[in-house]
């Protein structure tokens, strides 16, 4: 049990929590939509403060990241619950998982635990992945501020839905933002992820790009029927390319069946390289597809040559020719950390 930040004292009936964009009213004894935070005798408290669900070290492809330091090591780090209730969720084990059942069961890793054994492990940061990390808020703020002292970088593979007041604490010590936009529209995000309205969404991605100056790519899983209308995407595409920059790598990747959506069919390989055109019309420079391994567009080529830059299979990076953060050949620059 950790005290947790962004709640207040509403009146002896409870209060609320102000961490994410559903902000619970939590009563005495009861937890919030999450269920990582509970409110007792009048207090909030987080109760996956250092719990650890899942953690190995990973490369940074598979978050994915491929703008940011292409081929390094990452200590990956996921704990339980979700603030999201989507129906393809690949991960529903730990993000959907009754959390008070299952806490004696994780093992307890400190901050500085964690960023010992990202040192050790060789790693370029730590990623807080698996689950929405925003749910374990204040152990990736106390971890990302010791990663920082000690030279490590830190990412968030997140859907975005935190307040605008947690990003601000979170902003100065985390470097980059692997986020999911699942479609664009407030019906879409209600029957992908059981929220109401998707702007405040919006309103972070920008505010993690723009303000904090946060490396951000996006990613869309494209799941038939619930998400692939071509009218959002083109919307879509053309928020990230407006709002987000150019440069802004789209992942589009592959849903496959599972959890309640298991009776779907996988995403059609004509489906994804057709959005992956509808980003490239609209001007985006880096659009990738993912979970299909082997597929040309898992590779970077330069948009002012057309060369390949690098080549990827299987989250490994087989070759690469950039020339520090230029294309090798034509010298044009190469949005990212490389
Ligand atoms: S973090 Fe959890 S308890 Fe807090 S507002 Fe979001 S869903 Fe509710």
């Amino acid at each position: 049990m950790h005290p947790a930040l962004f709640y207040r004292y509403l009146d002896e009936s409870g209060g609320q929590c102000l961490l994410c964009q559903r902000r619970c009213k939590i009563a005495p004894g009861k937890s919030g939509y999450c269920g990582t935070r509970k409110n007792l005798d009048g207090k909030l408290f987080s109760l996956t403060y250092g719990r650890v669900a899942s953690m190995r070290i990973s490369p940074i492809e598979i978050k994915p990241l491929f703008h940011f330091y292409p081929g390094s090591r990452w200590l990956s780090m996921g704990s339980l619950g979700c603030n999201f209730l989507c129906p393809g969720c690949q991960n529903w084990e730990i993000a959907h998982a009754d959390v008070e059942k299952e806490l004696p069961s994780l093992r307890f890793v400190p901050p500085g635990e964690a960023v010992r054994l990202a040192r050790e492990g060789r790693c370029k940061g730590i990623s807080w992945t698996y689950n929405e990390p925003t749910l374990w808020f204040e152990y990736t703020l106390d971890s990302a501020r010791m990663a920082r002292e000690a030279g490590l970088l830190t990412n968030y593979v997140t859907n975005a839905y935190l307040t605008v007041e947690a990003l601000d604490l979170l902003g100065p010590c985390l470097n980059a933002f692997r986020a999911d936009l699942k479609g664009f529209s407030d019906e879409t995000y209600k029957r992908m992820a059981n929220i109401d309205g998707f702007g405040g969404i919006l309103k972070i991605l920008a505010r993690a790009k723009n303000f904090w100056g946060m490396h951000v790519e996006i990613v869309t899983n494209l799941i038939p029927g619930m998400n692939d209308q071509e009218v959002e995407l083109k919307g879509m595409a053309r928020w990230i390319c407006d709002c987000l920059g150019a440069e802004t790598p789209w992942h589009v990747t592959r849903f496959f069946p599972c959890f309640k959506l298991a009776h779907l069919r996988p995403t059609s390989i004509t489906k994804l390289e057709r959005t992956r055109e509808i980003g490239l019309e609209v001007g985006l420079k880096y659009v990738y597809l993912g979970n299909v391994p082997g597929h040309p567009s898992e590779n970077t080529y330069c948009p002012d040559c057309g060369q390949l830059l690098i080549e990827r299979l299987n989250y490994q990076v087989l070759q690469d020719h950039l020339d520090g953060t230029c294309c090798g050949y034509c010298g044009h620059s190469i949005a990212g950390y490389f």
